[in-house]
């Protein structure tokens, strides 16, 4: 038996974590993928108070190592549902807690055209961190107009020959400061009103296709895309437990689910602003309720 079982190895269960292992109580984390959640993706984070710049995979990294040191237990497994014991049923096992906190994130939302699943690794791609390096030199596109899609254009602008920046609107969600930025950038080509209405090559992608809010269609060769156009959460196997919203974000009264005891941590509740500094807030918020909820707890 678990004192907490956290479902999710970003910022958000990572705190969690930490707070729950100086508490010295017994804790497992369980991740289907990777340590370290979408902030991975972020090629710079420049918001994130006391520290001027850190790149995510470095933020992600150093959370890590300092959770590690305290003892932490990773399983990489999938969690497939939590029943109303607490019981949380993964691909591999079953385990026990007396409390769970569910970071689950949200993952990278697709274009969902065709060649998308075909070309990844082969011209698609959702990290431009991770893949940037491939497309030295190279032609590029990103999509998107997030601060996701703004940071992926920057930083492929010192690699790539070419960027263009496609969003489907003329006005970023992304910040100002870094809109600003990329405008100074002579490599950089805005693509607004837009939308990639087909990826075209045979064995990989070799073009894209676009189409503006005038109807008008026009080709764009290309080596790589980098699609950037948010993120959704992917909750529909935990409704038993939780009220999910009708985007698929998890409704809590703060870290609280409806259900006692089961918590809810970082970008997959319903919440104003999701961002790194709130993520680590749930996830700090979380174990502490989780602390002090689980004294109550008749054995
Ligand atoms: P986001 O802010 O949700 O932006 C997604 C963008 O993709 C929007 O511009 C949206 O267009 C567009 N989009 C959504 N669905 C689309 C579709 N089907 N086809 C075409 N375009 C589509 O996502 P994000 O940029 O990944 O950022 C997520 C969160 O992380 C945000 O809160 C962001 O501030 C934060 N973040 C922070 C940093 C940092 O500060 N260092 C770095 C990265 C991310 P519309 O605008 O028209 O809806």
């Amino acid at each position: 038996m678990y004192d907490t079982i956290i479902i999710g190895a970003g910022p958000a269960g990572l705190t969690s974590a930490l707070y729950l292992l100086r508490a010295n109580k017994k804790v497992l984390v369980l991740e289907a993928k990777c340590y370290g959640g979408q902030i991975i993706n972020a090629s710079k984070i420049a918001n994130y108070p006391a520290i001027e710049s850190i790149s995510g995979f470095e933020f992600a990294d150093n959370l890590y190592n300092q959770v590690k040191k305290l003892g932490l237990k990773i399983n990489y497994e999938t969690v497939i549902r939590i029943s109303e014991d607490k019981t949380v049923i993964t691909n591999k096992n079953e385990y026990k807690a007396k409390t769970i906190i569910i970071a689950t994130g949200a993952s990278n939302r697709k274009l969902n055209i065709d060649k998308e699943e075909q070309f990844i690794g082969k011209g698609v791609s959702y990290c431009a961190t991770c893949d940037g390096n491939f497309y030295k030199d190279k032609i590029v596109a990103i999509n998107g107009g997030g601060n996701t899609a703004l940071l992926d254009a920057i930083y492929l602008s010192n690699l790539a020959k070419k960027v263009y920046l496609i969003h489907r609107r003329d006005e970023f969600r992304g910040e100002d400061i870094y809109l600003e930025e990329l405008k100074k950038l002579n490599n950089i080509e805005f693509v607004l009103n837009s939308h990639i209405i087909s990826l075209n090559g045979n064995d990989r992608l070799e073009s894209i296709t676009i189409k503006d809010n005038l109807e008008n269609i026009k080709n764009i060769n290309v080596d790589g895309l980098f699609i950037a156009i948010g993120q959704e959460p992917k909750n529909l196997i935990f409704s038993n437990i939780v009220d999910i919203d009708e985007n698929g974000y998890i409704k809590s009264d703060g870290v609280r689910t409806k259900t006692p005891l089961i918590y809810v941590a970082g970008d997959t509740r319903v919440k104003f602003l999701r961002q790194l500094t709130t993520a680590v807030a749930d996830g700090s918020i979380a174990a502490t309720t989780a602390l002090k909820e689980m004294k109550n707890i008749k054995e």
